[in-house]
């Protein structure tokens, strides 16, 4: 490691119980666990983080002034292959946060059964106040310094809130020349001409739109006619509502950090995405009223797909949630005591392991393409991504119907058990 790298502690305290999104996922982890009847000791194994990282990146600002900023990578767990995780640029960013994704991103893949373990990267940072320089050189700092980690076998990065695919290019471009030669399976969720996927920026949402229509169908309700609310207009947000428009779904209402839209007959989402692209957030678009966000997941709707940060429902607000499918966009939008709340009016929860997993599935297939060197027509790729996208559903179904659990913990109990089968296999290494 660096000399800025060092094991740190936990900042629980930045959080309130089970807002707390580490602590929200092991309380799910925990039932999971209990009913799979768990060893005690892979249950240790499993509970705990494999390697947490912190470092401090000083850079020089455009005023010419130096900023240090802090930086995390966290692998969760590697039992099944090369870390897979995203990087996020936001203030928000806290330790606990970064855990917890990556501990997502490892029952994630399990779930979907791709060859990959967990982790997850941050940077405190305010990427809207930051010129493309800043960006650039804070980029760059925070790749040389966890390069030791990073490896197309070792952990394979891509983007996630603020990042996208231009700070991957960056994030391929430090590593190679740090290596002496061109590794473009460093990062996922690349530019297409240096290595990307077709299909790959489209994936998550794209992912959102195949288990909604799934979820639609095993419940007997038409995806035609379906009205949609999303909270969240960026990559995943906003392409999830362009495919369930393109699927005969009415979007009713939309939302960004800027504030929502409402339009009760149905907004033309590619209308906002145009807006957008010309003014940077949707607040202000003409064709519809202006809701604030809290008011936006209590909007009736038949699907609430939210897809923009951490507990946005939460036990202050799941009693007034009017949807009656929600499909998990975001990473751990839902705070764990919602759950219960949300299980008792009969709400139809596609947890984010399985909802969102479409992003690091369509990864795999650009890993995959990128050490083979040949690539896939866009047509390939989503037939593919449909296959792991239904059989995923069904899986999870499958396992909560058995064990008379709802969707979020069917999907934990089989991505634990997968994780759990391959430690067995291995054994332990002391
Ligand atoms: P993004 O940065 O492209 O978009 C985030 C959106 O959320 C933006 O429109 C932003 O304005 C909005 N937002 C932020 N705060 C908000 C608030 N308080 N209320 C309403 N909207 C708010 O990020 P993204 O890649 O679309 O990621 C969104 C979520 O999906 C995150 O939880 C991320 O971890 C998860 N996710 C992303 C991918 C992927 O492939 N990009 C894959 C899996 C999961």
């Amino acid at each position: 490691m660096t000399e800025t790298s060092q094991i740190i502690l936990p900042d629980k305290d930045h959080f309130l119980g089970d807002e707390n999104p580490f602590e929200a996922m092991m309380s799910r982890f925990d039932v999971a666990a209990k009913l799979l009847n768990l060893d005690a000791g892979l249950y240790k194994v499993l509970r705990n983080p494999q390697t947490q990282i912190i470092v401090s990146l000083p850079i020089m600002m455009d005023s010419g002034e130096t900023e240090v900023f802090t930086g995390y990578r966290v692998l969760y767990n590697t039992s099944r292959g090369p870390a897979k995780g995203g990087i996020r640029f936001d203030k928000g960013v806290t330790l606990e946060e970064v855990k917890a994704l990556a501990a997502w991103m490892t029952w994630k893949c399990a779930v979907v059964n791709i060859p990959f373990g967990g982790s997850k990267g941050g940077v405190i940072c305010d990427p809207l106040t930051m010129s493309l320089g800043e960006l650039e050189r804070l980029t760059r700092r925070y790749t040389a310094s966890i390069i030791e980690i990073l490896g197309p076998d070792s952990d394979v990065p891509a983007p996630d809130v603020n990042t996208n695919e231009r700070v991957m290019a960056w994030i391929m471009d430090t590593y190679s020349m740090h290596k002496r030669h061109t590794v473009t399976a460093v990062v996922t969720g690349k530019p297409l001409a240096m290595g990307g996927s077709a299909g790959r920026r489209e994936a998550t949402g794209r992912g959102c739109m195949l288990v909604t229509r799934e979820s639609l169908k095993h419940l007997g309700m038409p995806l035609k006619g379906a009205r949609v609310v999303v909270q969240g207009f960026g990559n995943v947000g906003s392409i999830a509502a362009e495919l369930l428009q393109e699927q005969g779904a009415t979007v009713v209402a939309v939302s960004d950090v800027s504030g929502g839209l409402y339009n009760r007959k149905g907004l033309d989402v590619k209308d906002v995405i145009t807006w957008r692209e010309a003014h940077r957030y949707v607040a202000g678009y003409p064709k519809a009223e202006a809701v604030a966000n809290e008011n936006l997941l209590t909007l009736p709707c038949d699907v609430l797909l939210p897809a923009a940060l951490e507990n946005q429902i939460t036990a202050r607000n799941a009693g007034d949630i009017q949807a009656k499918v929600i499909i998990e966009g975001a990473n751990g939008p839902t705070a764990a005591g919602a759950d219960e709340i949300l299980d008792r009016k009969g709400v139809f929860v596609v947890p984010d392991i399985l909802a969102n997993a479409g992003g690091v599935t369509v990864s795999y297939f650009e890993w995959v393409q990128d050490r083979d060197g040949y690539f896939w027509a866009e047509n390939e790729v989503n037939t593919r991504l449909e296959e792991i996208m239904v059989r995923s559903f069904h899986h999870v179904l499958d396992v909560a119907k058995r064990h008379q659990v709802n969707l979020r913990i069917g999907a934990y109990m089989l991505a634990i058990d997968r994780v759990a089968a391959v430690h067995k296999l291995r054994g332990m290494y002391a």
